[in-house]
């Protein structure tokens, strides 16, 4: 039973980055205005979610890292008018089968914060009082430990993994109004770099400002697109002629209403339309798509990256004609 869950757990929790997404979307679920993660040797030996939010009350100690308990999802229908980003309950379960997890929280109601230590199947082993703010802070120790071929994997592969945690951090970072955002990296002898730092402004303009710099935002012009009423896309593009000789797919979020999502196809059309308009260049992109949450499945995968729109057609051919208006030379 230990060795499927963890050969399960492993398709929730991929890398780095899917294991730092689940927690920074529960600090957002628990309506955190601040979330800092600390990562020690890029991740490697260490990371840590501290945020501001409700807390976890006592009663849900107990199952909290169990298989499928979810605080989220009442009842069935539920599922439709989902907006919060867990209702699975595999990721903290997940994370305890594949690393050393420990959790500290306080909600408003009580005077003292609690430290939580569970095992690999997600039974918690220990508790006791400690001091902290309402709010939580999960530790993750030796993320894939005992996966031997992973783990050898998921070292070799650090830095890789780190740059797309950073790219995934900035995503939110630009899209999560009023929450602000702080990662930072210790390594060797406590040489502590901070990598992200925001404001938790309440505008995508401010958060991309703070993000990338002026420098960069001088560059970008803003596309608003509203074809019909299930499909209207915002946010900033390269303007023309500014964009770079080489594909920035570190510069380049796409989000259905504000999820950070992959939309390799919306990727490959909106280059495709630039590099006609301003000949061998990319623009660097933030969109998002805003959709009718019955239009789109993002549930299609555990990681909850990709998007399933039920009309893509519609919503690619309603970018395509926006986009060719912003570019068509008579606009210009
Ligand atoms: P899910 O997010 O799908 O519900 P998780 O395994 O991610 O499942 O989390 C399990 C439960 O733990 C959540 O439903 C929530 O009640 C609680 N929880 C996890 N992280 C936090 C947090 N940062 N703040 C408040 N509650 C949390
Ligand atoms: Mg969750």
């Amino acid at each position: 039973k230990g060795v499927v869950h963890r050969i399960c757990a492993g398709q929730v929790i991929k890398d780095l980055s899917s294991a730092v997404k689940e927690l920074v979307e529960n600090s957002l679920d628990a309506g955190a205005t601040s979330i800092e993660i600390a990562l020690k040797e890029y991740g490697e030996e260490w990371f840590q979610v501290v945020d501001n939010g409700c807390g976890i009350s006592p009663n849900n100690f107990k199952v909290l890292a169990l298989k499928h308990h979810t605080s989220k999802l009442s009842d069935f229908p539920d599922l439709q008018s989902l907006t919060t980003f867990g209702f699975r309950g595999e990721a903290l379960s997940s994370l305890c089968a594949l690393a050393n997890l420990t959790v500290e929280t306080r909600t408003k109601n009580e005077s003292v914060a609690t430290h939580l230590t569970f095992d690999h199947s997600g039974l918690l082993t220990a508790e006791k009082k400690t001091a902290r703010q309402v709010g939580t802070t999960v530790t993750v120790k030796k993320l894939f430990c005992n996966l031997p071929v992973r783990s050898k994997e998921f070292s070799r592969n650090i830095r890789k993994e780190y740059g797309k945690l950073i790219s995934l951090l900035n995503a939110y970072a630009l899209i999560a109004k009023g929450v602000r955002f702080v990662c930072t990296n210790t390594t060797g002898k406590n040489v502590k770099s901070v990598v992200l730092k925001t404001q938790g402004s309440s505008s995508l303009k401010d958060n991309i400002i703070t993000v990338f710099g002026m420098n960069i935002y001088n560059c970008l012009e803003p596309v608003a697109i509203c074809k019909s009423d299930s499909c209207k896309v915002e946010g900033f593009l390269s303007k023309p002629g500014q964009g770079s000789g080489r594909n920035l797919g570190d510069r380049q979020y796409f989000f259905v209403n504000d999820r950070p999502v992959d939309l390799p196809k919306v990727s490959k059309l909106v280059n495709e339309l630039y590099k006609g308009a301003n000949s061998r260049q990319y623009p660097i992109a933030i969109m998002n798509f805003i959709v009718p949450t019955r239009a789109c499945d993002v549930n299609v995968t555990p990681d909850k990256r990709k998007v399933f729109f039920s009309d893509e057609c519609s919503i690619l051919h309603a970018l395509r004609e926006g986009l060719q208006e912003i570019y068509s030379p008579n606009n210009a």
